[in-house]
């Protein structure tokens, strides 16, 4: 292998020699749709078998591109193939959830500096996402409304904590920010996934996320290492409580710290931050990219 050698690139023998965006599967899958059915047993540890599917989806053939140098249209093509890949995916009766994330950042463990992000489809819905879809049912069973059109109603009166905001989308620090400069994206409209998008609101949230990640590189001047999540309505069934939108963690609390998830974060679930959600609001609001197209950034390395 020749040094540098990347598979995602056209021309590596892995992948077409060009295309716009792709998805890949993991040469390391967890999950596989054709492993061994699902048997449910009884007992001290209980098995869902591993019928899945993990995906990389290639944002775009250019190796040494951040995500936030993506150009809007460009962003509009991967959220097309992340709605299609969805449809598929939930499609297949084994599969109960669709995730759809994205690692960036040598500091998070990422080694492949291609801009990329992945797409989980799980035989069971995972736990925090359970733990978010009681929340939300519990909410909407007590007070007749969504939890989620709630919040925004109050985040868009309030405006300390806003960052930017679209036609059909807000982004804000949520008051109970875990990451310093966490973000969440919210669609103004309730619904649940990525499949209900129309036309516009795909668009829209091509252009909110390319703004979001821009302020995010333009912050201390690098590209920020994040996660990325998509929060979606399980792939089955019918849930009026949930409402679509997009978390960002990022895990720089400074140009020099990292948040690092030590005892108290993994061990007891409570999140020390040592930010304050309307201050990194006003930052990330203030934070002014010059150019949507010419960000001027350092890129990775090649
Ligand atoms: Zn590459
Ligand atoms: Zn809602």
């Amino acid at each position: 292998m020749p040094q540098n050698w990347c598979p995602f690139d056209p021309g590596s023998g892995r992948v077409p020699g060009h295309y716009d965006v792709l998805i890949y599967p993991n040469d390391f899958a967890a999950f596989q749709l054709d492993s061994e059915p699902f048997t449910p047993e009884t007992g001290l540890y209980s098995k869902t078998g591993a019928r899945g599917s993990c995906d990389v989806v290639l944002y775009h053939p250019q190796h040494a591109l951040a995500p936030s140098q993506l150009s809007i249209e460009h962003w509009r093509k991967v959220v097309d193939l992340w709605a299609k890949r969805h449809r598929e995916l939930a499609g297949n009766p084994d599969v109960q959830y669709v995730y759809i994330f994205e690692n960036t950042g040598v500091a998070i463990g990422v080694t492949m500096p291609h801009p990329h992000g992945q797409i989980y489809a799980f035989p069971f819905i995972p736990p925090l996402i359970q733990r978010e879809l009681d929340s939300a049912a519990d909410h909407f069973r007590d007070h007749r409304e969504c939890i989620y059109c709630s919040i925004l109603r109050d985040e868009i009166a309030e405006g300390r904590r806003l960052v930017s905001e679209t036609s059909h989308f807000v982004a804000f620090v949520p008051f109970f920010a875990r990451w310093p400069g966490e973000i969440q994206i919210y669609a103004r409209r309730h619904f649940g996934r990525t499949t209900d998008l129309t036309d516009s609101e795909a668009s829209d949230l091509a252009r909110i996320i390319k703004l979001i990640r821009m302020k995010y590189d333009h912050l201390f001047g690098f590209p920020m290492p994040l996660m990325m999540l998509l929060r979606q309505s399980p792939a089955k069934g019918d849930h009026p409580y949930f409402h679509f939108h997009v978390d960002f963690y990022p895990t720089q609390r400074s140009a020099t710290k990292l948040k690092y998830l030590a005892g108290v974060e993994s061990g007891a679930g409570t999140f020390l931050n040592d930010t304050v959600a309307e201050q990194k609001a006003k930052e990330l609001r203030e934070t002014e990219p010059r150019s949507l197209q010419a960000p001027g950034l350092k890129h990775y390395p090649a």
